[in-house]
């Protein structure tokens, strides 16, 4: 099969990887140069990345990755992963690009963080055929994925995405449509409250995740997961479930928009709530 990926950042390298790793031939779309042309530097770190983590079950890409700057590439494609910025604006017009270029029988899928489905499918003909796909981060070294079932999603949409699934050993979790679905709707509500938190003074960032890491004996507390999101994509996630919600507790923590003003975006960055000193290589626009 091919598989399009449109938008070579965090996500879209780590699907590509997978479905590439999973014998599909990929073509990655990114109109950003710079970020295009770290594509296949980053993708190669995710391989080793993967080999070290998981020496057994890791093998190199056997389908071949193309990239490419326009979305035109993807006239072929079959099914597609959308990995674009977080923002409502860019998801209408790839989706409405894709609409336009694809095949009737591609699948678009989306991997957006918290905007409903039955939004992005608003922005095609083919609402039937559209779905949320919603990797986590290192797409790679996830065992599940969070699929969203939009209103008009169909039966066979559902079945095409948990086989694409299932051939990257993954599972698909299946979940009704909503803003955030499950995942960001309360993983969201409490990186927020965490940063607020920090902002008044309670705790600093290292003390807030050392209780849930320690206390509540999670892997990873509220602000380094944040830091790996990027802090960027949790606060345009914030806006987007401000604006889906109306509910003020989505309203971005004033600490937040300072980092992400200062650039302090987080992993990819070396800094955000936290300092990585060589960590770069896991994210980066
Ligand atoms: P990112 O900023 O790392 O990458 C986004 C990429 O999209 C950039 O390279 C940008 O140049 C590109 N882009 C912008 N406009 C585009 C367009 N019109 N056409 C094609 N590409 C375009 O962001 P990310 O963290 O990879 O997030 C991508 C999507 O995945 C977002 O919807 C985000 O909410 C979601 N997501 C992120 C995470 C995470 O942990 N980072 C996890 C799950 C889902």
């Amino acid at each position: 099969m091919t598989i399009g990926v449109v938008g070579a950042g965090t996500m879209g390298v780590g699907v590509a990887q997978c479905a590439a790793q999973a014998g599909h031939d990929v073509v990655v779309v990114e109109p950003d140069p710079a970020a295009r042309e770290r594509g296949p530097h980053r993708l190669r770190e995710g391989v080793r990345l993967l080999r070290l983590t998981r020496p057994t079950a890791a093998t190199g890409p056997t389908g071949t990755v193309r990239w490419a700057d326009s979305i035109d590439a993807l006239a072929t494609a079959d099914f597609v992963v959308e990995c674009a910025t977080e923002r409502v604006d860019v998801k209408r017009a790839v989706l409405s690009a894709l609409d336009a270029v694809c095949p009737d029988r591609t699948v678009l899928a989306s991997c957006t963080s918290a905007i409903p489905v039955a939004r992005l499918a608003s922005f095609t003909d083919r609402a039937d055929r559209v779905l949320g796909m919603h990797f986590m981060n290192p797409a790679p070294l996830k065992d599940a994925v969070e699929v969203v079932r939009g209103a008009d999603t169909s039966t066979e949409t559902l079945t095409r995405a948990r086989a694409l699934l299932h051939g990257m050993g993954k599972r698909a979790i299946v979940v009704n449509d909503g803003p955030g679905f499950v995942t960001n709707r309360v993983l969201m509500l409490t990186v927020n409250e965490a940063s607020t938190v920090v902002q008044q003074g309670t705790a600093d960032a290292a003390t807030v995740d050392d209780v849930f890491t320690s206390c509540f004996g999670h892997p990873l507390g509220p602000l380094a997961t944040a830091d790996l999101i990027g802090l960027d994509t949790v606060l345009d996630s914030l806006v987007v479930l401000r604006e889906h919600t109306g509910d003020d507790r989505f309203t971005p923590s004033r600490l937040l928009a300072e980092l992400v003003g200062a650039g302090h975006l987080g992993r990819k960055a070396g800094r955000g709530f936290h300092h990585y000193a060589h960590t770069r290589v896991l994210g980066g626009r």
